[in-house]
C-alpha cells in the first residue's frame, strides 16, 4: 500500500480535531512526496542532520515538527523554517531557540516535552519544572517563541492502564496550565503503538511513524 492511501485509510478513525503528525525519520524523500501528493503537510523528523537536507529539497509548504531531542547548538540550522518545536525540555534549549528565532525575525511555535514514562532513557520537564517555565514566559521573557502546550511519550509497556494514566495526567496538566495562558491548546501524545488511547485521553496532536510509513 502506498503511504498516502495508508494516511487515508488511517484519517478515517481519526477525530478531525486531531491533527496526524507523519513521523517521516529514517524514510526517503520519495515516500514524504508520496503522502504530500496525498494532501499531508505536517511531517515529523527528530534529527536536525536529516531535517535540514529534507527541508531544501521537499515543497516548501510542508511543515516540520521537530519531535526529537534537540542540541541547543543545533537550532539555528533550523530555527528559519521549523513549523514547531515539540520537544522543548530545558530552559536551556528555550533560551536558544528565543534567541534564534530573534535573530531570524520570527516566533517559533513549541511545545515543552513533559517527562511521564517509567523509564530513565526519556527526556522532559517534570510538572513542577514545566509550572515555572510557564510562569517566566506568562512574565513575557521569550518573545521569540509562543508556546502553544506540551508533549509527552507515554512509557514503552504492554499495561495499557498505566499508559492512559499518563496519558490522563497530561490532560490534566494542560487545564492546569490553561486557567493561566488559555492559549495553550496543544496536547502532542500518542503514537503507533498507543495512539487511540492518547486521542480517547484529550490529544490534540499525534505523531505516526510505522503505522503509516512500515517499519523502521
Ligand atoms: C519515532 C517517533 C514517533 C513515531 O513512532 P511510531 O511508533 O513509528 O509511530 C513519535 N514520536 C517521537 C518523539 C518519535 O521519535
Amino acid at each position: 500500500m502506498s503511504v498516502s492511501s495508508a494516511i487515508s485509510e488511517f484519517k478515517i478513525n481519526l477525530p478531525p480535531h486531531v491533527t496526524l503528525i507523519a513521523v517521516s525519520k529514517t524514510k526517503p524523500n520519495e515516500l514524504i512526496l508520496d503522502a504530500y501528493q496525498g494532501g499531508q503537510r505536517d511531517f515529523g523528523e527528530n534529527k536536525v542532520q536529516e531535517l535540514v537536507p529534507k527541508f531544501e529539497s521537499l515543497p516548501r509548504d510542508i511543515r516540520w515538527h521537530l519531535i526529537g531531542h534537540l542540541q541547543s547548538n543545533k537550532v539555528k540550522y533550523i530555527a528559519p523554517f521549523v513549523y514547531m518545536i515539540h520537544s522543548i525540555d530545558s530552559i536551556k534549549l528555550l533560551k536558544e531557540v528565543n534567541k534564534q528565532a530573534l535573530k531570524c525575525e520570527r516566533v517559533i511555535p513549541v511545545l515543552l516535552q513533559i517527562f511521564i514514562a517509567q523509564e530513565e532513557t526519556k527526556f522532559g520537564f517534570s510538572f513542577e519544572e514545566a509550572r515555572a517555565v510557564i510562569i517566566a514566559y506568562n512574565n513575557k521573557t521569550f518573545p521569540g517563541i509562543r508556546i502553544d502546550g506540551i508533549m509527552g511519550m507515554a512509557t514503552n509497556t504492554h499495561d495499557m492502564n498505566q499508559v492512559r494514566n499518563e496519558f490522563s495526567s497530561l490532560r490534566l496538566f494542560t487545564e492546569e496550565i490553561q486557567t493561566s495562558n488559555p492559549e495553550m491548546k496543544v496536547i502532542s501524545m500518542g503514537m503507533s503503538s498507543d495512539w487511540q488511547i492518547a486521542v480517547e485521553e484529550g490529544s490534540t496532536m499525534i505523531r505516526i511513524g510505522s503505522t503509516l510509513f512500515g517499519s523502521r
